[in-house]
């Protein structure tokens, strides 16, 4: 019979390989194409195979190069979708919680990362200004907005012991697919949810969204959440979270904010997200906007109690018996999850390695890219800024050119990477900025290669 327990020698031979190809990947970063170039033929004939029934050891680090190449490295002139830089303290963070394997439930179970994790999400309702604010880590702004709006639910026409009843949630035509999904999974119906159309800015129409509350309230239908975006997916429009927090009040309506992508910026940008402070829920993404390797969600609330409302369904095998209001504390009450990851630990050794200003500068960076990105495709003629530039977001077009095709060489180029967004009738070139390693001579590339593209494609 063979033991799965691994000596100290071998461990620390296993430990200096894997060190050693993670280093000499962040090492050749910068020189890695900004897409890999592979196909599926090629991934399944290499990494498509069977389990094999004797170990074969130490060869298991041979594929490291092989899967390394094939896949999407976040160099800074990675600029498609909304990717983060995966910093390396945060990555080393990430190796230490496995290795410490705590099963952070709740207090109980893991003393000092339930501490933590209590801690940096404290850090991080304060860094966009929701101080007192509680929540959790999870893995990513899908979960988070899924919590929020079963809290909301909760909330307003509590479901929990006899099912889902029909309320209204409305939220811009411009609001991330995300919400529809957790809409749907909560059982209150993608027809319960009203798109309501957006301003010149990509902003939620305050008055359309008053006046779809009121005919839904005249029909005697239930209004039952807002979910607002700080930063749209497709330009970073920030909704006016002031307004419709007075909406919210007035109307007594759940005001969720869904700033997986922006919300972080609040750091850097205060003045963008006013109202913010005012919400009762907001999901966060740190493996965007705050550079940290994937996964590491965040949803904060106000109101703990509707979390524990909404979340307590403690079995016999896992009550605590303690009223210590420390020892006592359990992420499980709060939260979907039971079993979790020490998530809080890569956030707690990358955000004080580095500290609140590093964050800030490299936000504010991302932000000012956007714009000098926004000065340098309006400075040429054969290219058209498509949308405002609220956050690290820019859309724009190449005015005689097929931009699908142009997108497609630029891409094939591999120089650089953007995505796309439909602006109105419009296929844009999107580019977003998030990303800690981009410099400013990555953002002219972007031009230069936009236009190489176009010269490579017939008139
Ligand atoms: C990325 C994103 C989400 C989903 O977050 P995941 O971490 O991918 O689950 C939700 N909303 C917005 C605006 C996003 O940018």
């Amino acid at each position: 019979m063979q033991s799965l327990n691994v000596s100290n020698e071998e461990l620390s031979r296993l430990g200096q390989e894997a060190l050693q190809q993670a280093l000499s990947y962040w090492a050749t970063l910068d020189e890695r194409p900004s897409y890999p170039a592979t196909t599926g033929e090629e991934t399944e004939r290499l990494f498509s195979r069977p389990w094999s029934e004797q170990g074969i050891g130490r060869a298991v680090f041979d594929d490291f190069a092989a899967i390394a190449d094939r896949g999407r490295p976040s160099t800074g002139r990675f600029f498609g979708y909304v990717v983060g830089s995966g910093e390396p303290v945060g990555a080393l963070g990430d190796l230490l919680a496995s290795a410490l394997n705590q099963n952070t439930t709740s207090w109980r179970s893991a003393p000092a990362a339930a501490t933590v994790e209590k801690a940096v999400t404290g850090w991080l309702a304060d860094a966009v200004g929701c101080p007192g604010f509680r929540g959790s880590l999870c893995g990513g702004g899908s979960a988070a907005n899924l919590m929020a709006l079963a809290m909301a639910r909760e909330s307003r026409l509590p479901a929990n012991e006899t099912g889902a009843r029909p309320g209204i949630v409305y939220a811009s035509e411009e609001i991330h697919m995300s919400i529809p999904k957790a809409i749907a999974l909560l059982g209150i119906g993608r027809d319960n949810l009203r798109l309501i159309p957006v301003d010149g800015d990509h902003r939620i129409r305050v008055h359309a969204l008053d006046a779809a509350i009121s005919a839904d309230r005249a029909a005697r239908r239930a209004p039952m959440a807002i979910v607002a975006s700080a930063g749209t997916v497709k330009i970073g429009a920030v909704d006016p979270l002031d307004e419709l927090a007075d909406l919210a009040e007035r109307e007594d309506l759940w005001l969720h904010v869904d700033g997986a992508y922006g919300g972080l910026a609040a750091l850097a940008a205060p003045e963008k997200f006013r109202g913010l402070d005012r919400v009762d829920s907001l999901s966060l993404d740190t493996h965007k906007w705050l550079y940290q390797p994937l996964d590491c969600g965040c949803v904060l609330y106000r109101d703990r109690e509707v979390a524990r409302k909404t979340f307590t369904h403690s079995g016999d095998y896992v009550r605590i018996l303690t009223d210590d209001p420390v020892e006592s504390f359990a992420f499980f009450e709060e939260s979907m999850e039971l079993s979790r990851r020490f998530r809080g630990l890569k956030l707690w050794m990358s955000l004080q390695y580095h500290g609140r200003a590093a964050f800030r500068d490299a936000v504010r960076r991302d932000l000012e890219h956007a714009q000098l990105l926004a000065e340098l495709v309006t400075a040429r003629p054969e290219l058209e800024l498509l949308a405002p530039v609220s956050l690290s977001a820019v859309c724009f077009r190449h005015r005689s050119k097929d931009n699908a095709a142009l997108l497609k060489r630029l891409v094939a180029r591999g120089r650089v990477y953007l995505s796309n967004a439909t602006i109105g009738d419009q296929f844009a070139l999107r580019v977003c900025f998030v990303n800690h390693r981009t410099t400013h001579a990555d953002v002219r590339l972007i031009v230069e290669e936009v236009i190489a593209a176009a010269d490579e494609l017939d008139p």
